[in-house]
């Protein structure tokens, strides 16, 4: 697989050791924003310095060459929806074990959400705590949303010159007391606060209806059909036209979290094509699950919004290929798994939130590539836009020099199956366990520095938390990086 040099400072794959700092990277696929090929990705402190296409160059002794011969390389993949819990629900996942997950999974940035961990990243000393707890276990680099509940809009801007990236809320209730849903007078409040900034403002979209009672006294709790008529596409709809208006009003940046319903796209459309600053998100799940194939009592593929039809679902593939859906993301939400009540298998009752952190680009590439997508629109999807959603373009995302040297080394065509073993979260249970997927991530390289290889990872969390204070009209202005 790799190619070998009679230099012996080239040293292919065989001399590679897990923390070793490349300084040149060579395949016969690297994945840049306007094609794939053989190139030499030259890396100094961290930094790309330049990417040299074509055949390969000399290198002096000093240099430490990593050649991967046919296996791709492509940018780090940046998760933007992570939820890691920690501190207050450390049990649930934590730092630690989300970012080496993420590692063996070949993301090198995830952008942790404000809630769910306790205290939420809901207020300027919130987040200095998510701070504190975070520096020194992280496997890679982990950057913030912080949270808007009712409230707390004067904590907004301190935490956006402290460097959180944007803020999340929910229109209905988030599953967890310490945050609270907003109302329509919350947010007129909040998009006053974030006019004139470069942040981003991301809602759970679905929305609480006068709807007829859509469980009946004798349903099954334990058939995945009762749930699903709790939370019909009509909610998300709803919620989507409501973020709509108000970002066609206030032309502050809004972003859909995690849209399950196609049936929202249209809204979508037409509030793009009348200007509005609006981005939109799939996750995995909804891109390869569908409600029919979900077992009785199997609370582990229970969501919100919930997993839809399979017809559903070809619809948000073909919205991600016209790019009326900009990126895919994991939205892991991992719980101990007594809260999934396996015992009684209730839908109802069990925790909302899948864990698949770790899977998140074979999970996408294995039902990508049989619908005709590309490796460049991988690390556009999954790469590229979700960097720009969280302002963090100018560093992460793509293969570009004065960017971080952040990489992924994976085989698209190498086939495995999901086994406990290879699972590096907290907790084991996910909905994708004996799942055979295409595209086995071999390496992962972060600033630089290889921090993970083939079941190998570096002792030491060489992850950073990346603050991005963000620039405040009127106040003491911060550039951006
Ligand atoms: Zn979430």
């Amino acid at each position: 697989m790799s190619k070998r040099s009679s230099q012996p400072t080239q040293i292919g794959t065989s001399g590679v050791e897990v923390g070793m700092e490349v300084t040149i990277l060579r395949s016969n696929r690297v994945v840049l924003n306007d094609e794939v090929v053989p190139a030499e990705i030259l890396i100094s402190s961290g930094t790309i310095t330049n990417i040299l296409r074509g055949g390969r160059r000399t290198q002096s002794h000093v240099e430490k060459v990593l050649d991967v011969g046919d296996l791709v390389v492509m940018p780090g993949v940046v998760d933007c929806h992570v939820h890691i819990n920690e501190p207050g629900r450390t049990d649930w996942e934590g730092y630690y074990s989300a970012t080496r997950a993420a590692a063996a999974g070949g993301i090198t940035t995830v952008v942790d959400m404000p809630l769910n961990c306790i205290p939420p990243t809901t207020t300027l000393s919130n987040f200095h705590t998510k701070l504190e707890k975070a520096r020194g276990q992280c496997h890679v680099d982990v950057a913030f949303w912080g949270g808007v509940i009712p409230g707390n809009q004067a904590e907004l801007v301190p935490m956006l010159k402290a460097g959180v990236l944007g803020f999340k809320c929910f229109l209905i209730a988030s599953g967890v007391e310490e945050f609270p849903h907003v109302c329509c007078k919350d947010l007129e409040m909040v998009m006053n606060e974030l006019q004139g900034t470069d942040s981003v403002l991301l809602f759970h979209a679905e929305e609480e209806l006068d709807l007829e009672a859509n469980t009946t006294e004798d349903a099954d709790p334990s058939e995945y059909s009762t749930f699903l008529a709790t939370r019909p596409d009509s909610m998300e709809v709803e919620a989507i036209q409501t973020i709509s208006q108000l970002c066609l009003r206030y032309k502050v940046r809004c972003h859909v979290v995690h849209l399950s319903t196609a049936q929202a796209l249209p809204v979508i459309r037409e509030a793009r094509r009348k200007g509005a600053p609006l981005t939109v998100e799939t996750t995995h799940h909804y891109l390869t699950l569908a409600a029919g194939h979900i077992p009785p009592g199997g609370t582990y593929f229970k969501c919100c919004p919930p997993i839809r039809s399979k017809n559903n679902q070809e619809q948000l593939w073909l919205a991600l290929r016209n790019r009326d859906i900009d990126m895919v993301v994991s939205d892991h939400s991992p719980c101990t798994p007594d809260l999934k009540h396996l015992d009684s298998g209730d839908f109802l009752r069990a925790w909302g939130g899948i864990s698949s952190l770790q899977l998140g680009l074979p999970l996408f590439w294995t039902s990508a590539r049989r619908r005709g997508f590309s490796l460049r629109d991988v690390a556009e999807l999954l790469c590229k836009n979700p960097a720009k959603l969280s302002g963090l373009g100018l560093r992460k995302g793509s293969l570009l020099p004065g960017l971080d040297a952040d990489l992924v080394i994976w085989d698209p065509d190498e086939e495995f199956q999901v086994t406990e073993n290879m699972i590096q979260h907290k907790h084991k249970l996910t909905p994708y366990l004996g799942f055979h997927l295409q595209g086995k991530v071999f390496a992962t390289v972060l600033r630089g520095r290889l921090i993970y290889m083939n079941g190998k990872f570096t002792s030491t969390a060489q992850g950073d938390t990346l603050l991005v204070p963000n620039k405040v009209p009127g106040k003491t202005a911060v550039s951006y990086y």
